[in-house]
């Protein structure tokens, strides 16, 4: 599509001309990015021709895989036909109502009603939105708190940075926004060590009704969180965790949100998250798996009690102009009926799915420096850690994480850092044999990081 260039000559006119999303700009720029320049089921080829690993699916949304015609084919017809109109003003077109007819099928029982933006932020800034218009349609205005967890992440607008709970977010243009609490992740690694998981389970869930009361229940609107925290290092909660939110949810009158941004559409096997986890949610945000990442859409589901409570005030005063797009919408629906007809999900949750997790345990298990080897489906992480035996953790925390990352990239293996923690989520398409490719590399590049460590004296 683009001009041929050479690396050195992207490389410059990036550095000169693209500002960067969470990026050091002069240190990025000295460094020169990395240039993709096309890909194939879960690979990716750079502008110097070498193949690379996808074990991120992009970035945790290429869930089925590059290089799908049916999605090329489905948006250009979409594009000849109608490929803009808005939904505004008493005006929709097939090409939505199809998604969310389809979406209303496959969404856990309840759901019937969505609402649609271009991103993930803008799902979580539209739910809070929402939320909070829902409390005051039902006359009690002072339910305004939203309370996340420190660790999650819900995006980058005002309204999903100050939600989410990383501060050094928070540090960064005035955030957070009024009304926001925060109560800690339930990061059994680091929080649980003498208690069992279920026990911890509880005790972490019980910090939500600790912060309802300080706060009252009488100002708390809703609860948000992540089936599992994803950005923050694919911390995933004991059993016990979710079924005890919801019911301090309940006790209280608070609305309970899942941010199925990462675990919607598949990435642990069912098609939502919180099926996973067994809760039920008022609300759920979703994108990224929406379109698998093809083209940008994000979703708010709504159960009907808050569709309704919402309907009751009338006017809902907010939308996007590409609330609904038309070729995002027909994008959407081919991915959702390929990961659907083609068992795609199945096949994660009976096949792939526990085949990766076994093998996962099986490979970095025996590393002296990686403990918590853990994942669902296909969303997988260990935590680096300076002693196994004792549970520590590095002191600087986040140092080794970038390392290891660093030696992965270099070995044409996609694995991101969340801080000390190794994650992968990779397209839902992946083979077994695909598997154990990704840990054949991931296996050499552990030995290569050990050696490193040793050499530049970090243990
Ligand atoms: N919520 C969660 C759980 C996410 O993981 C993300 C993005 N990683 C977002 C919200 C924000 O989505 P986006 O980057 O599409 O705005």
């Amino acid at each position: 599509m683009s001009q041929q260039r050479t690396t050195a000559e992207w490389r410059a006119l990036d550095a000169a001309h693209h500002v960067h999303p969470f990026s050091d700009a002069h240190s990025l720029n000295r460094q020169g990015a990395r240039v993709m320049t096309r890909a194939d089921g879960i690979y990716l080829w750079d502008s110097d021709g070498n193949k690379i690993i996808d074990g991120m699916a992009g970035l945790w949304c290429v869930n089925i895989g590059y290089g799908r015609h049916d999605m090329t084919a489905a948006a250009s017809r979409q594009m000849d036909e109608l490929p803009f109109y808005n939904t505004f003003f008493k005006t929709t077109h097939p090409a939505v109502v199809e998604l969310s007819a389809l979406l209303a099928k496959v969404a856990p029982e309840g759901f019937n009603h969505v609402f649609y933006t271009n991103s993930g932020s803008e799902s979580v800034d539209t739910m809070i939105r929402m939320v909070r218009r829902y409390w005051d349609v039902a006359g009690k205005p002072s339910k305004k708190t939203l309370i996340g967890r420190w660790n999650g992440y819900h995006g980058s607008t005002m309204g999903g940075a100050s939600l989410g709970g990383m501060d050094y977010m928070h540090a960064q243009g005035g955030l957070p926004i009024p009304d926001m609490a925060h109560i800690e992740q339930p990061w059994w690694y680091k929080f649980g060590k003498d208690m069992s998981r279920d026990e911890f389970g509880l005790l972490a869930a019980g910090w939500l009704e600790d912060r309802i009361l300080e706060i009252g229940p009488d100002n708390v609107a809703a609860f948000v969180g992540e089936p599992i925290q994803g950005a923050g290092g694919v911390i995933i909660p004991p059993d016990t965790y979710w079924p005890e939110i919801e019911r301090i949810c309940r006790k209280y009158d608070v609305l309970l949100v899942a941010d199925e941004v990462i675990c919607g559409f598949g990435r642990t096997g069912e098609w939502f998250g919180q099926q996973r986890f067994g809760f039920r949610p008022d609300i759920f945000t979703a994108a990224k798996g929406l379109t698998s990442g093809y083209l940008p859409m994000g979703a708010v589901f709504l159960n009907e009690k808050v569709a309704e409570g919402l309907a009751a005030g009338g006017d809902f005063n907010h939308g996007f102009t590409y609330s609904g797009h038309p070729v995002a919408a027909a994008v959407a629906r081919a991915n959702i009926l390929a990961l659907r007809d083609e068992g795609i999900i199945d096949r994660v949750r009976h096949d792939t799915g526990p085949y990766m997790q076994e093998r996962w345990r099986q490979v970095f298990g025996q590393f002296d420096h990686v403990d918590d080897v853990r994942g669902v489906g296909l969303i997988q992480a260990f935590t680096l850690v300076k002693d196994k035996a004792t549970r520590t953790l590095f002191p600087n925390w986040g140092e080794t994480g970038l390392i290891c990352r660093d030696i992965f990239f270099r070995n044409n293996l996609i694995m991101r850092a969340c801080a000390d923690h190794m994650v992968a989520s990779p397209p839902l398409v992946m083979t077994r044999a695909q598997i154990d490719e990704m840990l054949g590399v991931a296996e050499r590049c552990m030995t290569e990081f050990e050696e490193t460590l040793l050499r530049r004296g970090l243990v």
